[in-house]
């Protein structure tokens, strides 16, 4: 990659009328959070048909032990790296609209994000199957499994989407309004293989937008799809990125 594209990249971002970060499991690898897809991806690891929403709600008492083990013991762990405070400082800077993630770690706003649609829900938040209330995760103690409802003793599940499960509506349409207003899309660390998150940059391209690439491996948006494609880590890229349109 050349320091033209960087500084090409920065050039449009610092000029450009709303831009939105679309972010996958790419951003958060340099946190400490293992990527689901790919080698040594979580899902080769453990078989994702138990996390089909229908298997979790016959046998919670067999998949809690693995939700802990794989979200919440890395998660509680894990802290915004570069990346991710790069976004936030855009945003503060007012070039930047906001983050469509795919991710469910909640790290965007650890870092300071503010508007941030968390396309496929969040650990941070868990849905009581019985009476449908919602609770901070941070306030459900783990020590038994599966953790009771503190409000009618039901079953909590996670509020992030299993397999299985459609996109919640309200952040599906607050999403969409977002892209369709945007005239740039930052991708970070996704290579859109997952449906229907996956064409979330497509709504800006189709409005005539421009499509910047970060991501450490080419993708199937890398060539014919993306504008720019910045190449290598995003913890080192963004921040560079970052402090060029800012003009630092
Ligand atoms: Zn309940």
């Amino acid at each position: 990659m050349s320091n033209d594209a960087l500084a090409n990249a920065a050039r449009i971002l610092g000029k450009a009328r709303c831009a939105v970060a679309f972010t996958g499991a790419g951003i958060s690898v340099e946190s400490g959070i293992p990527p689901f897809r790919g080698p040594g991806g979580v899902w080769s690891k453990y078989d994702p048909e138990k996390f089909e929403k229908g298997y979790f709600k016959r046998h919670p008492q067999e998949v809690w032990p693995l939700l802990k083990t794989i979200f919440f013991d890395t998660l509680a762990r894990a802290r915004p790296n570069a990346a991710h405070l790069a976004l936030a400082e855009l945003e503060t800077a007012g070039l930047l609209a906001g983050v469509i993630t795919q991710n469910i770690d909640g790290l965007h706003q650890a870092a300071g994000s503010r508007t941030v649609h968390e396309y496929h829900g969040s650990t941070r938040r868990m849905q009581c199957l019985s009476c449908r209330a919602f609770f901070d995760s941070a306030s459900i103690a783990l020590d038994r499994l599966p953790p009771p409802c503190p409000a009618c003793g039901g079953t909590l599940k996670p509020d992030f989407v299993f397999f299985s499960e459609p996109i919640p509506f309200e952040v599906h349409r607050a999403a969409t309004e977002l892209a369709q207003a945007s005239d740039l899309c930052l991708i970070v660390g996704t290579g859109g293989e997952v449906m229907p998150a996956g064409r979330i940059p497509h709504l800006i391209k189709n409005s005539g937008g421009t499509v910047i690439e970060i991501n450490l491996h080419e993708t199937r948006y890398s060539y014919g799809f993306s504008d720019i494609f910045l190449q290598g880590k995003a913890g080192t890229l963004l921040p560079e990125l970052t402090d060029k349109a800012l003009e630092k």
